[in-house]
């Protein structure tokens, strides 16, 4: 896979160095690495997390050189914008096109909204302002879910302690590592999310150790998504050398995240207060919620995208909630992709710089065209599942998770034909 551009750094400014990509200027973090003007360097949500010779950057730039500009002109094909908003959505795409914050009703209205063609015109608005501001950058991060023990029992979760029926699993630390390095040296992956159920067997040290580890082999941005562990856990595996977390929320209604947990020893402020420790210690913050929580009220659902946003998240991570089988919430409804694409786009216009993120859930909704219709609605961020085979499976959050049964070099190969056919290409968004 080659899905990264690396960039020439044309200035340092303190911590922040402004790197290059055909003319196309971004700010990036530099915590670790000694850089000078003119140094070339992978960048990973909006982190430097490689140097590389000027030789490599340059055979990897010359076969971009044509490529990222024909990319270009296909992405900006696609977000011209068609379609003629009627007067109250003139108004609110007026409004979100001069930055100003969209105000709860008019927020109502869109994710009230039923007419298909409305829709449409909502979604390609989103996907040209996307364009407007981020290009055609986009980033793709792998994912390898590592564990599924849980001591947590959230109601949604396949995962969940009570499940007796699910067969778990455990890596270990040298198995990790070795996903890990592959995922980086062999796949080209610059950006990994190491998942788990809230495991206690991975301590502090062992969590320190396996980051410590894949960061001495691997020039990598690492995500841990590993639920609510200690704040003195998440300062240490910062030390360590992770510089991201994916900690979602999941409601912003205390009161439905406490139906929603019970017997469980999940905590509603303190998951809060730690996503906001993470943000303060400098982690890039993954968050957000599910959509189509049996009980949330269309309130709750602009109260979690107003929720996230204040976080001033790095990325934005949410995605549709999808019944298993073994939970109490087995018989609970799906629901439609038009309500998550149509949150994409909400979230786009209240923030246009945002990295938002596909979630594999989000694909599992429509399993040919997921994918392609969260990026068409203004998202611009992907994960890949890299899982070894023999665990996928098992890491059964939801059913039938979208790119189950394939391999990881199928799931590969078929994302980037997608974001190609899209005129996406892998320059850092940059913070
Ligand atoms: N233990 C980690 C990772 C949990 S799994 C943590 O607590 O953060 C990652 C995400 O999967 C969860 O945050 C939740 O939002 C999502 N998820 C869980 N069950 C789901 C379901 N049934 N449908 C869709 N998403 C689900």
């Amino acid at each position: 896979m080659c899905y990264a551009i690396p960039g020439r750094v044309v200035e340092i400014k303190g911590r922040i160095a402004v790197v290059d990509y055909f003319g196309e200027h971004r700010n990036v973090l530099n915590d670790f690495i000694d850089l000078k003007q003119g140094d070339y360097v992978y960048a990973q949500g909006g982190i430097v997390v490689e140097k590389v010779s000027e030789k490599y950057a340059k055979q990897i730039l010359d076969y971009w050189k044509d490529k990222f500009f024909q990319l270009k002109r296909v992405d900006q094909k696609i977000s011209e914008r068609k379609g003629k908003p009627n007067p109250k959505l003139k108004n609110i795409f007026e409004k979100a096109e001069k930055g100003s914050i969209l105000n709860r009703s008019e927020i109502l209205e869109l994710i009230r909204m039923e007419n298909k063609n409305e829709m449409e015109t909502l979604f390609k608005f989103a996907n040209g302002l996307r364009q407007r501001y981020l290009k055609n950058a986009s980033c793709v991060h792998g994912i390898i879910e590592f564990s599924n023990y849980c001591i947590s029992n959230c109601a949604y979760c396949g995962i969940r302690k009570d499940n007796k029926k699910l067969i778990r699993y455990r890596m270990d630390i040298d198995e990790i590592v070795q996903i890990a390095e592959h995922a980086v040296n062999d796949l080209s992956f610059k950006a990994l999310v190491l998942q788990s159920g809230e495991d206690p067997w991975y301590t502090t040290e062992k969590l320190v150790e396996i980051i410590k580890r894949v960061r001495k082999k691997c020039g990598v941005l690492l995500f841990m998504s590993i639920g609510t562990r200690s704040f003195n856990c998440y300062k240490k595996m910062y030390e360590a050398g992770a510089r991201g977390v994916l900690i979602r929320f999941e409601t912003s209604n205390p009161d439905l995240y406490k139906n929603l947990h019970i017997n469980s020893k999940s905590d509603f402020n303190k998951r809060l207060e730690l996503i906001k420790y993470t943000k303060k210690l400098g982690y890039v913050v993954a968050t957000g919620f599910l959509i189509g929580l049996p009980g949330q009220t269309e309130e709750d659902l602009i109260n979690d995208v107003m929720l996230t946003k204040s976080l001033n998240p790095d990325m934005y991570s949410f995605g549709p909630f999808i019944p298993h089988p073994e939970t109490p919430l087995s018989k609970a409804k799906t629901v439609d992709i038009e309500t998550v694409l149509k949150v994409i786009a909400v979230c786009r216009l209240l923030d246009p710089n945002a990295k938002i993120l596909v979630t594999t859930a989000l694909e599992t909704l429509d399993k040919k065209n997921g994918k392609r219709l969260g990026l068409l609605s203004g998202a611009n961020s992907l994960m890949i599942n890299i899982t070894p085979e023999r665990y996928k499976k098992l890491y059964s959050i939801y059913p039938n998770r979208a790119g189950i049964d394939k391999s990881v070099k199928e799931n590969i190969d078929e994302t980037l034909e997608l974001l190609y056919s899209l005129g996406r290409a892998p320059t850092d968004l940059g913070i």
